[in-house]
């Protein structure tokens, strides 16, 4: 972080892409609380601050005339609690670059607070264009980026903007120093054994993770659709399983390399099986080697769980991603918190664990053990990029 901001004025890029519901009330405000350190830091510092962040896919969901859903995605919604939470009175700007956001920062003292519109309202966003990067530039005297869950897009706010700023007037903020320190750990001689739990739905967003983790783990768990793949991939059936077809050589090609480099890769020795994909459905357990015809895999049996649990509290660094079945079901869900309840008994025995973003987060925050484990990152797409050895515009831009 900079220290010299007093009397500057502060564009800082934040992720404040938080859930709302239908009435805009902010579900989740984890987001916000992450970004705060960096904002009151700017503030005690003697700085004015200007936040710009992204709010969802608002060109993507545009109304029916073509116009921007202004109701839906403007981050006006978020003045009420921010200015709340920060004992602070926040100005807002209804564009992003245009006339109001101008004269609203043209004017803005020190100790004050603006928050720019929706930066994906404009079209150049996505596309890191300069000219609309120059124009968020030309807002501020310095650029922070502590957006960390956008870090892995090149787009104008998180990218693109960092070079119009002078080296010694751009920096990281707090939030990313601790993202960037925590994942560090996993990929910097991690303490042994390195057990990395993947879940989720698909092997085909993992491929490059798993590649990559084969370099430093001495375990990879595996659990949730990614399963079958690998199931199917070792000649076993896999009934009416998620299983990806054009994946199954590459699972092949995986567990190969996991021999070769000496990993282990462990599939759920058995599984909780359905006649449909519903809470209600039917439900028994079988070997995941042969799941019968009519059935689907989803969530690891027993057995998984007793075998996973021993060599998840036998590590001493510990990644998790991605839930082991489908644990929105509540009859499918034991796979999933039972993992969460050895990362948890995993880090009270001093094991370093940390919860890779995504619904993972949602699956440790819904189990009560979110202040069990090392570190739960803010960003799911980038802390994987991240650990997958990419360079993240959003970081590369900035120093
Ligand atoms: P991901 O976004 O890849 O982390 O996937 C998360 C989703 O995977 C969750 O919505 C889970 O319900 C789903 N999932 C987990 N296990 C299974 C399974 N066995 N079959 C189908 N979907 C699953």
């Amino acid at each position: 972080m900079l220290n010299n901001l007093a009397g500057k004025k502060v564009l800082i890029r934040v992720d404040f892409n938080v859930p709302l519901d239908k009435d805009q009330n902010i579900t989740d405000d984890t987001r916000i609380q992450k970004a705060l350190p960096t904002i009151k830091e700017v503030l005690r510092q003697g700085a004015s601050v200007i936040l710009m962040s992204h709010l969802g896919r608002p060109l993507k969901k545009l109304n029916d005339d073509g116009s921007i859903n202004v109701k839906k995605f403007s981050l006006r919604a978020l003045v009420p609690h921010l200015s709340a939470l920060l004992d602070n009175k926040v100005i807002f700007a209804a564009d992003t670059v245009g006339q109001e956001a101008f004269d609203h920062a043209h004017q803005l003292q020190p100790g004050q607070i603006l928050l720019l519109e929706n930066t994906r309202f404009e079209k150049g966003e996505k596309k890191g264009d300069i000219e609309l990067a120059a124009k968020m530039a030309k807002l501020a005297d310095v650029y922070i980026n502590d957006a960390f869950g956008a870090a892995h897009r090149a787009h104008a706010s998180t990218a693109t903007v960092a070079s119009q700023f002078e080296p010694e007037s751009k920096s990281l903020g707090f939030l990313m120093e601790t993202e960037i320190a925590n994942a560090n750990k996993l990929v910097n001689s991690p303490a042994r054994p390195f057990t990395a739990i993947l879940g989720g739905a698909k092997v085909s967003d993992k491929i490059q993770l798993i590649e990559r983790l084969l370099d430093v783990c001495d375990y990879i768990l595996i659990g949730g659709g990614m399963t079958y793949t690998f199931i199917k991939a070792k000649f076993g059936t896999t009934g009416n399983s998620l299983v990806e077809e054009d994946y199954v050589g590459l699972a092949k090609d995986l567990l190969a390399k996991a021999e070769e480099q000496n990993v282990k890769i462990l599939l759920p020795e058995d599984t909780i099986i359905a006649d449909s994909f519903s809470n209600d459905a039917a439900k028994k357990t079988c070997p995941s080697m042969s799941i019968p015809e009519g059935w689907m895999g989803l969530d690891i049996g027993p057995e998984a769980m007793d075998t996973y649990k021993k060599v998840i509290l036998g590590s001493k660094t510990v990644l998790w991603n991605g839930p082991l079945g489908v644990f929105e079901f509540e009859n499918f869900s034991k796979g999933t918190f039972g993992v969460a309840q050895s990362v948890a008994d995993a880090t009270a025995k001093g094991a370093f664990t940390l919860i890779g973003g995504g619904d993972s987060v949602s699956a440790i925050n819904k189990s009560g053990l979110a202040d069990q484990v090392s570190f739960i990152s803010t960003g799911g797409g980038a802390m994987l990029e991240y650990l997958e050895g990419k360079k993240l515009p959003g970081i590369a831009a900035v120093i």
